[in-house]
């Protein structure tokens, strides 16, 4: 396999930070004014995304999990409308409440620990924190704020793009090569992600550096990426059921 370094591809990334662990210290100090914008559903406006097949029975667990704040979701129309002809999104999620945030963060946590049973506790929280944003610190996750979308895109055939070649999208190893610009990825797999850059680019989102599928706007990560002091979405409110 050929390796490149990770910086050789990369795209003029409009953000001005994108490394793979963004300091809890500094995302903590950030502050939050939170516009008050709402969560509206997106897959009622978006046109060229669908729900990925993993996430069909949302309804049932997570009826939220497709809301996400006003801009977001205008940000995402913008980004469908960058895509290449006859591409589509697929999504993953959008919003996520604290109970679900909590769930995810023990489920990634047991997972690291059952294959790595001698690692130490702050090694195992360490290697969690950079999958699942940790629910116990000051810094609400971005999912909670309705302001980060995960997703990928779904080529003219049909089937997803190849994201993580030379590692199968559904195994274990694919984290490998989370990291946006991992170095191991197959050419294929990084002509590819450069379409979702640039899609996402185009409409204003900010990438997690160690997670090619994870966007935001509006969160304080968003904002200590853009080297921002003031973050406008905090945890989001549902909308009034009763509406
Ligand atoms: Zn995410």
């Amino acid at each position: 396999m050929k390796h490149t370094k990770g910086n050789e591809w990369k795209l003029p990334l409009k953000q001005k930070r994108a490394p793979i662990v963004e300091p809890v210290s500094e995302l903590n100090r950030i502050k939050i004014k939170d516009n008050g914008e709402p969560l509206i559903d997106a897959l009622k406006l978006l046109k060229r995304s669908e729900i990925h097949p993993d996430r069909k029975d949302y309804k049932k667990k997570a009826p939220y999990k497709f809301h996400g704040r006003e801009q977001l979701v205008d940000m995402l129309r913008t980004a469908e409308k960058a895509l290449p002809r006859k591409h589509k999104f697929v999504l993953w999620g959008i919003y996520r409440g604290m109970d679900e945030q909590i769930k995810i963060y023990k489920e990634v946590y047991k997972h690291f620990k059952k294959k790595n049973s001698h690692w130490p506790k702050n090694i195992l929280r360490r290697q969690t924190n950079r999958f699942v944003h940790p629910p116990d610190i000051k810094t609400p996750p971005g999912h909670s704020t309705g302001g980060a979308v995960d997703l990928s895109i779904i080529g003219p055939n049909g089937k997803p793009l190849d994201m993580t070649a030379p590692y199968d999208a559904k195994s274990d190893e694919r984290r490998r090569v989370a990291a946006t610009f991992s170095p191991w990825l197959s050419d294929e797999a990084r002509q590819n992600r450069k379409i979702l850059i640039h899609a996402m680019n185009e409409a204003g989102f900010t990438n997690y550096g160690g997670e090619w599928w994870h966007w935001s706007y509006g969160d304080s990560c968003w904002a200590w990426r853009e080297r921002r002091k003031v973050a406008i979405y905090g945890p989001a409110t549902l909308p009034d059921k009763k509406s």
